[in-house]
């Protein structure tokens, strides 16, 4: 893995330069378009440091990314200087963090990981009604009991069905014994077509799906499947931090993946990327968009080029290799944090190559946890609290709450 890190006037300069390529809404004549630059009163132009802030210039050039550009001759050409930047974005993500041949894959930059992953499933049920001539009662989408809650909400608006895979209540690994009879199960009422979620990373343990596991027991049964890697949360860490991981695009098995840039990456929100094998956008291809040129593959539509500006600008700043230090910080951090638990005999999940801890409620007080802003599994009734170690949770806070965390325990055992 390795992407070039850029010094931050050659970031300023590159994004600048794009910017100049854009069609240019104060200085050109655009008749056209329903989209214009941002409200002067609030978004005045003249302001001096606008010149030596790329992002927010480029959100004021306010560039729409409609459409996805990353195939086709056929574009919108109004702002092809940022597309190119968001193309480069993708190919960083596919080639780089997960490892896919030059030029094998599409992507682009949805509102987040739920819209990454509605577009997932989306395109799958279409790939298989269309291909297969399914009917949506023999489709059905695979997924742990730990997913996220995106999932349920793209089968309810897909009219798709969901098959739940019970999880380890210590391990979090989705129970093998169980898949098997679900599976099983499934096809027994005729479901012929599956969609498999995996979890590169669930969102409240860290936990990552045993996709070898599951991908040879589907093999082994001469399974029709579709599998896309939810990485919302682990996209932009666990690549980072986990060597010989199979969840890359040389593993054949896998035909796409979610990662937010707004949640590891720390971009702002609206950055979640889908990142897909060539050859399955045009199963949501959405041909009465005619006048976007090159029509329209994404579920969102209109969406903004500063989005991708940021999240390339982010990882050209640090480059892979500063990327990959900087994770490695959060998983010392973490494991600091693992070790001073032990020692207190509290009972935790934790993936070593994650930065989340989940503490039974049981060994922390309700207090305790309000007072740190642990987030529960649920709020009526929690059986867990989690931590998430990001960039603010620095040391001192850490120790903080391990000093009461130990007080608790010490009033608890008198
Ligand atoms: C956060 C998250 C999502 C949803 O992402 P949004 O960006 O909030 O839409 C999906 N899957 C996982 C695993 C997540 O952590």
């Amino acid at each position: 893995m390795f992407w070039e890190k850029y010094s931050y006037s050659q970031i300023k300069s590159k994004v600048f330069e794009a910017l100049s390529k854009n069609t240019n809404y104060r200085t050109e004549k655009i008749l056209g378009i329903p989209g214009t630059f941002l409200d002067t009163e609030i978004f005045y132009d003249d302001a001096a440091f606008l010149k030596d802030a790329p992002f927010l210039s480029t959100l004021i050039a306010n560039p729409n990314h409609i459409g996805v550009h990353t195939f086709g001759d056929e574009h919108e050409d109004f702002f092809s200087g940022t597309h190119e930047i968001e193309k480069d974005l993708i190919k960083i993500c596919s080639e780089e963090i997960f490892e896919a041949e030059p030029g094998s894959y599409d992507g682009y930059v949805a509102s987040g990981g739920t819209e990454a992953n509605i577009e997932a499933l989306w395109i799958y049920r279409n790939f298989y009604t269309k291909n297969y001539n399914a009917t949506l009662n023999e489709i059905a989408v695979v997924y742990s009991a730990d997913t996220h809650y995106s999932i349920p909400k793209a089968l309810d608006l897909l009219n798709l069905q969901g098959v739940e895979i019970m999880v380890d209540p210590v391990s979090r690994e989705i129970l093998i014994k169980d898949f098997e009879k679900k599976i099983e199960e499934a096809l027994s009422k005729g479901v012929k077509y599956f969609i498999i979620n995996m979890n590169m990373s669930t969102t409240m343990f860290g936990s990552v799906d045993d996709i070898d596991k599951i991908t040879s027991f589907l093999d082994l049964l001469h399974i029709n499947y579709k599998l896309h890697v939810d990485g919302a949360y682990g996209g932009f860490i666990y690549p980072f931090t986990k060597s010989g991981s199979s969840y890359t695009f040389k593993n054949r098995n896998i035909s796409s993946f979610s990662i937010d840039g707004h949640k590891m990456l720390q971009a702002p929100y609206g950055t979640g990327i889908f990142l897909i094998r060539k050859g399955y956008l045009k199963y949501v291809c959405t041909n009465e968009a005619g006048y976007v040129k090159g029509k329209d593959f994404t579920l969102c539509g209109s969406r903004s080029g500063a989005n991708a500006v940021c999240v390339w600008m982010i990882l050209r700043i640090h480059g892979s290799a500063g990327w990959r230090v900087k994770m490695h910080h959060l998983i010392d951090r973490t494991t600091f944090l693992c070790e001073k638990l032990n020692e207190l005999n509290i009972q935790y999940f934790r993936n070593p190559d994650l930065n989340i801890v989940t503490i039974r409620a049981n060994c922390i007080s309700d207090t305790l946890a309000k007072k740190y802003h642990l987030v529960p599994d649920n709020h009526l009734r929690p059986e867990w609290y989690k931590i998430v170690v990001m960039s603010h949770v620095k040391q001192g806070i850490i120790d903080q709450f391990l000093a009461e965390l130990k007080n608790e325990e010490l009033i608890n055992t008198k």
